[in-house]
């Protein structure tokens, strides 16, 4: 039988300690040392809902200083704005999903991205941005970095003379999504990797839509992960999140620049992303499968006019994601067939509407499947001629699949389309 004892005597052994886990037994357990006792043997990580930590006495205050100064103070408490016991559980285990050293969680997604650039950028600075990037990223480059004397350009997906002849001496990091938001486009990693580091500049991968456990951006040799974790890490569509991955001295120099710029995340939302995060794998295996059939289904439907996909031969990187990727994850966007006489914005609607198991709402990566029509979603604002500049056309549709039977989806995506 499985006992305790003898788990932690086959713990202390070195081999198995070499022995990497696998993507599940890590979203359970983490990295095989970061099994330590819990308060009153609780099994599940206790929340720590406490805003400061108490010393014993001005010995205790001191001995405590004396280890910061070393940086020897990990695992002991000083003020909850540098650091939690929860959410320092939650950042080893991603950690370890993501094989980085270590790792920092966020408020939120924007919050990670944003603390990032801010900390790492001097004024003067200028960065490279690949399009199709998440909107809200670009405009924080455009318009608040811009404010702070820092440059952003902007340079096609896939295209590595661009982004090498966009480097200038200046360039201090390059941020990509991949997969991007929403046509699902996939950055060569080991070539962006190369690229940077040739010229001495940092890298940074929002892999949000990928989760480590369809693809592990440091192992391309990428500097920094990052990821929104309200999306799969949670999976369960109830909290907000962003974390960062990466080698100890960035990672480090976050935390440092964190316990200034205040962005922590609550340690109750922390308890809630580990839970979630203990059945990543599982869901996203299940997401990974049903969004493939979709996209397999919709590519020889003659209502839809193209689907974008990583892993159906008709995407323009499927042969990059083939290479890096080990799923190709859980959204699938599409676009509606036009019909004679009515507006595509309008026959895209009535087939969203005509869904029954999706529900019509922003985010994804969650247990409940979401679908949006990006135009009306988050293009709102702009006229249909200004959304085709940034690439977004009005017959767009992003379908977030979550953990609902394969059989359902389907059945509901043809009686869906047999309205239109
Ligand atoms: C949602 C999202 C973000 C922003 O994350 P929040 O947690 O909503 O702040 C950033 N990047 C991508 C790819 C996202 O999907």
């Amino acid at each position: 039988m499985f006992d305790l004892a003898d788990t932690q005597e086959i713990i202390n052994l070195t081999a198995w300690q070499k022995r990497p886990f696998g993507s599940s037994t890590q979203s359970v357990h983490g990295q095989v040392d970061g099994r330590q006792p819990r308060a009153h043997n609780s099994l599940t990580t206790p929340i720590m809902q406490t805003a400061a930590y108490t010393f014993e006495n001005t010995a205790d205050l001191r001995a405590f200083k004396e280890a910061k100064l070393w940086g020897q103070a990990e695992g002991r408490g000083e003020y909850g704005r540098y650091g939690n016991p929860t959410v320092r559980a939650v950042e080893k285990r991603i950690a370890a999903l993501e094989n980085g050293d270590d790792a920092i969680l966020f408020p939120s997604g924007m919050n990670a991205i944003t603390h990032v650039l801010l900390s790492i950028l001097p004024t003067g600075s200028h960065i490279i941005f690949t399009d199709d990037c998440y909107h809200k990223t670009r405009h924080f480059g455009n318009v608040f970095l811009k404010r702070l004397g820092i440059e952003s350009t902007q340079v096609p997906m896939g295209d590595a003379a661009a982004l090498e002849a966009a480097i200038q001496p200046n360039t201090r990091i390059i941020i990509s999504e991949s997969p991007t938001n929403p046509y699902l486009r996939i950055a060569d990693l080991e070539q962006l990797a190369a690229i940077a580091q040739k010229h001495g500049v940092k890298t940074m991968i929002d892999a949000t839509f990928a989760t480590p456990i369809n693809q592990k951006p440091l192992d391309w040799g990428i500097d920094l992960v990052v990821h929104s974790a309200t999306k799969y890490f949670s999976g369960n569509n109830d909290l907000l999140a962003g974390a960062v991955v990466g080698k100890v001295e960035l990672i480090g120099a976050l935390r440092q620049s964190q316990g200034v710029l205040g962005g922590v995340i609550d340690p109750h939302a922390a308890f809630l992303l580990e839970r979630g995060l203990k059945t990543l794998a599982l869901r996203v295996a299940q997401q990974n499968q049903t969004a493939q059939a979709v996209a397999e289904f919709l590519d020889s439907h003659p209502k839809i006019e193209r689907v974008w996909y990583p892993g159906v031969p008709s995407h323009p990187d499927y042969a990059i994601a083939r290479r890096q990727m080990s799923g190709f994850g859980g959204v699938v966007s599409f676009e509606v067939a036009p019909l004679p006489g009515e507006a595509p914005v309008d026959t895209t609607s009535r087939l969203v509407d005509a869904m029954t198991i999706p529900y019509i709402a922003p985010s994804l990566g969650g247990v409940e499947s979401l679908i949006i029509q990006p135009a009306i979603m988050s293009y709102y604002e702009l006229s249909s001629e200004e959304r085709l500049t940034i690439g977004i056309k009005d017959n767009l549709v992003r379908f977030a699949i979550g953990i609902e039977d394969t059989a359902d989806i389907l059945a509901d995506l043809e009686q869906a389309l047999a309205q239109v």
